[in-house]
């Protein structure tokens, strides 16, 4: 490779890492470190074979699972950036072997679930109707947002400069920052926001000829938009983050309280339950049935 050549492969590394804002400084040393954080990066990201159809994706709180279908594949969440959304995209592909992504759905419309929406160009994104009017009301001071982002971003930094090199913590503050920095670079430019073309108010089932996914709106709990997807032929249910490990509700507000949706969605879930074996939260802890039932008697308990 001549010069050109080497200066030129480096400019697209630093590129692919999203680091587009840092590289205002171009001196060899700063490109070398982002390139070498991107391939910490790289090294950072977990794939979880569920099955031979599905996959899950992790890269700190960033968990995007991908199903592939007859008919082509499905991505559930799309993590918090399109940086770093386009390193899982990648890993879907080639997984698969296949660049067919039909849909994207949202479990809900929290930016670390959409931020990656717009990377999946030819998908359809699918999600609760209530999502587009979340998401106006999140960026309606985009300012105010960038300067939240960017004080997480240095809150990480911080515990970074803090933590032993190599320790366990110092590479979840690096997980963390890298997350927010990529979220940071978006909402600097806004334009990466994409909200579901494919919505519903209830309930949708989409067909996808072996696989079928049948989604419900689990009502106001810990977004307005929550939804749980079902896959019977795999034996999954995808709970977003309407629940920790314990079945522990996340009801972000009293005013959420959706009960007669609730109970309708958890009567749901347990006529499913016998033909449940994997429950994938949306941050890609996987849960048991212990932790579903527990959920559903806290539900049904309010
Ligand atoms: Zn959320």
């Amino acid at each position: 490779m001549n010069r050109t050549g080497i200066l030129t492969f480096i400019l697209l590394s630093v590129w692919h890492t999203s680091y587009r804002l840092l590289a205002q400084e171009t001196d060899s040393n700063t490109i070398n470190s982002y390139i070498s954080e991107s391939n910490q990066v790289d090294s950072l990201i977990t794939v979880n074979k569920i099955n031979s159809k599905t996959i899950l994706i992790k890269f700190g709180s960033d968990a995007v699972s991908a199903i592939n279908t007859r008919n082509g594949i499905i991505v559930i969440d799309a993590g918090i950036s399109t940086g770093l959304t386009l390193k899982y995209k990648k890993i879907i592909e080639n997984e698969f072997n296949s660049k067919n992504i039909k849909y994207i759905i949202n479990t809900h419309s929290h930016p670390d679930h959409y931020g990656g929406n717009n990377v999946f160009d030819k998908a359809e994104v699918v999600g609760h109707e209530n999502g587009i009017k979340e998401i106006i009301v999140q960026w309606r001071d985009t300012t105010k947002v960038i300067n939240r982002i960017s004080k997480i971003v240095d809150e990480y930094e911080l515990q970074m400069a803090n933590c032993q090199e190599d320790s366990n913590n110092r590479i979840e503050a690096f997980i963390q920052k890298t997350r927010y920095y990529n979220a940071l670079v978006d909402a600097q430019s806004k334009d990466f926001i994409r909200n579901p073309g494919v919505t519903f108010s209830d309930s949708l089932q989409l067909d996808m000829g072996d696989v079928q996914f049948e989604m419900i709106f689990f009502g106001k709990c810990h977004s307005n938009s929550d939804i749980l997807i079902y896959i019977p032929e795999l034996k999954i249910l995808f709970s977003g983050d309407l629940f920790f490990k314990y079945g522990r509700a996340s009801i972000n507000d009293k005013q959420m309280a959706d009960k007669d949706k609730w109970h309708r969605a958890v009567k749901w879930i347990e006529k499913r339950i016998p033909n449940i074996e994997t429950i994938i939260s949306g941050h890609g802890e996987i849960f048991t049935l212990e932790d579903l039932r527990s959920f559903n008697q806290i539900i049904l308990d309010k």
